[in-house]
């Protein structure tokens, strides 16, 4: 009972797909049937009780078929079509009074629907086709039944009108349904489009190599560092002779080597600090509400750290690589580009005055 409340709230975690929807409209649709079976059995209106014990077996073999995945299309367009003829066929019987009628409306959205989900399965229909029948066949009815009076009576004044009022609420419980489908289903795919999007939004800051920040999430954050007029520090670390470790072991020990690198700096740095491939085999660490001289600490760190991390190749032999750090401290109107500039200088200095160093 809560979950069906939660779904016709549209509050359910996940639409039924159209499979599930159908089966049970089928079941319930049986279910109704074998009701007005029994009804019309008992007020002994046997032609309506018959074609009503009819639409039960074609139900049934509808749940069966469904189950067997068999063509879902095909199953909705005969119990449409059922739907639409015991309508007509009820409404000539029993007059327009019946309320027979009111399914030719319930029957149109779930026609447009159902000619939707058909085609994104690239079962192509028009829903005009669905508006069309229950239109035409509501319009019939309707002069029809004027023309003819009714074959049969049942009970009294306060029956008929309950019988309308039970083929309102059905009408209603359709109607109902289908609108909680067609939600639930605009939900679920709203949320998983917004899943999407936040993985895809991870994924463009993300390296695909070392799982570090990238370029642009930097400057985002350094975005934020400016807007809250923070102080912080910068570090570009690159590897020495990097060439060399490719050409000497293969380029996948340099991709596990770069792996490796990123481990350490990301062991060295705080939570709050942000750890990004800059390039090939250029690091760039953000370290916000920092000194220059807790920078250079921390870069001194990861000097020693990756000095001694042992790198292996595929062959499990191993070797050690060295890195050259250029640190540099954002001053009051200093640029971003500014900052990374000065880092950069003292990296080239350090390359330039034996590499394996902290600038
Ligand atoms: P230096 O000490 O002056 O920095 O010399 P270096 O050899 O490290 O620098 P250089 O710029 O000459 O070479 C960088 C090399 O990094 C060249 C390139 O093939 C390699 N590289 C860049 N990106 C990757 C990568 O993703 N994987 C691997 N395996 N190698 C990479
Ligand atoms: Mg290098
Ligand atoms: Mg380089």
């Amino acid at each position: 009972m809560k979950r069906i409340w939660e779904y016709i709230s549209v509050r359910a975690e996940k639409a039924l797909s159209i499979k599930q929807v159908m089966s049970f409209a089928m079941a319930m649709l049986g279910f109704f049937h074998l009701c007005l079976t029994v009804f019309f059995s008992i007020f002994g209106i046997f032609p309506m009780a018959a074609m009503d014990f009819c639409s039960v077996v074609l139900y049934v073999f509808c749940f069966v078929q469904i189950q067997r995945d068999k063509s879902l299309l095909y199953l909705f367009n005969l119990s449409y079509l059922q739907i639409v003829l015991h309508s007509v066929i009820a409404a000539l019987l029993l007059g327009i009074e019946s309320g027979f009628s009111l399914y030719m409306i319930a029957a149109l959205p779930i026609g447009y629907y159902a000619a939707y989900n058909f085609n994104m399965r690239k079962q192509v229909i028009n829903p005009m086709c669905y508006v069309v029948i229950a239109g035409a066949a509501f319009c019939f009815l309707r002069v029809a039944s004027s023309y003819m009076g009714p074959f049969y009576t049942y009970g009294n004044k306060a029956l008929v009108s309950a019988v309308y009022m039970v083929n309102y609420f059905v009408a209603v419980i359709a109607i109902v349904l289908f609108f909680s489908t067609l939600l639930n289903q605009i939900k679920y795919l709203e949320s998983q489009q917004k899943n999407q999007n936040k993985k895809l939004e991870e994924l463009s800051k993300t390296d695909a190599l070392t799982g570090l920040a990238n370029r642009r999430s930097i400057q985002e954050r350094y975005e934020d560092s400016e807007l809250l007029q923070e102080s912080y520090a910068v570090i570009l670390a690159d590897i020495d002779d990097f060439k060399k470790v490719n050409d000497t072991y293969g380029h996948d020990a340099g991709d596990r080597t770069l792996k490796a690198v990123s481990a350490v700096f990301k062991n060295a740095v705080r939570g709050e600090d942000i750890v990004c491939r800059w390039g090939g085999e250029e690091f760039l660490i953000f370290l916000p509400k920092c000194t220059g001289g807790d920078a250079a600490n921390i870069a001194q760190r990861i000097l020693e750290s990756v000095r001694v991390t042992d790198m292996m190749t595929s062959e499990k032999e191993v070797f050690h690589i060295t890195m050259t750090l250029g640190v540099s401290t954002a001053r009051l109107g200093m640029e971003f580009t500014e900052v990374i500039k000065e880092a950069d200088d003292n990296l080239y200095y350090g390359k330039h005055h034996g590499k394996n160093q902290v600038v």
